[in-house]
């Protein structure tokens, strides 16, 4: 059993003035894989070095396979890392490179050793490499090669470090199925750590988003997507982002109306009025994606469109509301294509509102 827990876990650098990671906690079911997302410098790297060993924790404890391993040392623990810019050993072939961890970690006979390599390099589709030394592959192959230096160590936890940031968007998409597809087979415990939150969102079963050191959020795809726990989650995940409105709730009749005083005013339904758990007289940031604003036709908020982004399948409207929202935009099909300052009406519907407290940004559903 390979189950991971995070407990408090904190890692300061210079005497306390950086906090890379501040207090996460985090549980890791066996044969789960996790992604791990933010922006640059969210503390991401930390995270997984010290998951890896490789970086002593301030505070807090790390738990695999039900063991404190917090002190234990990076060769005794029994995970293996693969990082961005391979780390292969240049002047050792793709055989020696893969069989190097076997015989540093293990007291395998050099047959077992053999089988073992020989075995990993077939499924990994790189046995024809096994001679070559990295300078002669490419970057894909490279990362091949370390998968499977770290499948054939069949440890306990994988831990993925930006792997496929140095490969083209083609061949990224390609190793992504193919390091789902080896997961799943050897259903492996895996930490991926990736900036790019799509990435995250089609690989990891489970997302965890940190921003700030801070933890934001932990939660299937779907539920990050649909029910973000703060402002911050709704605006990192989803291409193109969650549009942000500060609306001030009013009572209209039975029910409650959204206006943010520029022209925007949404009334929502009687039954949704009375759900929520705000009312007349809150001012509320209203978190809306762009695909769940829809054209109108008549009865709609109106709004003139500023520019007009054709992108295949759909076009992407930036729209005009006011001088204080920097950017509004809908995702309408490709065959709704208003011309730039034309006057169009939107719609929205409720279940697709979010609505976030204006002061902290946390979600207020
Ligand atoms: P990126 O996506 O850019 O790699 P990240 O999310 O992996 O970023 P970390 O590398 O974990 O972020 O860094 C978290 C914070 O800790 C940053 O503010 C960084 O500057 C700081 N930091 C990381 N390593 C050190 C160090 N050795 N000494 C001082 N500060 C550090």
């Amino acid at each position: 059993m390979a189950r991971v827990t995070i407990d408090s876990l904190r890692k300061e650098y210079d005497v306390g003035r950086v906090v890379a990671v501040d207090d996460l906690d985090l549980e890791i079911e066996d044969g789960e894989f996790v992604t791990v997302v933010g922006p640059s410098g969210c503390g991401k790297t930390t995270t997984l070095r010290m998951l890896a060993g490789l970086e002593k924790p301030t505070s807090g404890t790390i738990e695999i396979g039900g063991e404190d391993v917090t002190d234990v040392h990076a060769k005794n623990r029994d995970v293996a890392m693969v990082f961005q810019n391979y780390a292969l050993y240049p002047h050792k072939t793709v055989f020696e490179n893969m069989e190097f961890g076997l015989r540093m970690s293990t007291s395998m006979s050099k047959e077992e050793r053999e089988r073992r390599v020989v075995e990993t390099a077939e499924m990994m589709d790189i046995d024809e490499l096994l001679e070559d030394k990295p300078d002669e592959l490419s970057g894909g192959q490279k990362q091949r090669v370390a998968l499977g230096r770290a499948i054939v160590r069949e440890p306990d936890v994988f831990l993925f470090d930006e792997p496929l940031s140095n490969l083209d968007a083609k061949l990224r998409t390609t190793m992504r199925a193919e390091i789902q597809r080896l997961q799943e087979e050897l259903d492996i415990t895996a930490v991926y750590v990736t900036h790019d939150q799509e990435e995250a969102m089609t690989m990891g079963d489970k997302i965890v988003i940190l921003n700030d050191g801070k933890l934001q959020q932990v939660g299937a795809p779907n539920t990050v997507y649909n029910e973000p726990a703060n402002r911050f989650v709704g605006g990192f995940i989803g291409s193109p982002s969650m549009n942000f409105l500060e609306v001030a709730v009013e009572q209209s009749g039975d029910r409650l109306m959204l206006d943010d005083g520029d022209g925007f005013r949404y009334e929502l339904s009687s039954e949704y009025s009375t759900s929520l758990p705000v009312g007349a007289g809150d001012s509320v940031i209203l978190g809306i994606r762009p695909e769940h604003i829809f054209p109108a036709d008549g009865d709609g908020i109106e709004t003139t469109v500023k520019v007009v982004e054709p992108v295949g399948s759909d076009n992407y409207l930036y729209l005009d509301l006011g001088e204080d929202v920097d950017e509004f935009m809908a995702r309408v099909p490709a065959d709704f294509k208003p011309e730039p300052d034309e006057c169009i009406e939107i719609t929205l519907a409720d279940r697709d509102i979010r609505l976030f407290d204006a002061e902290t940004g946390d979600s207020l559903l």
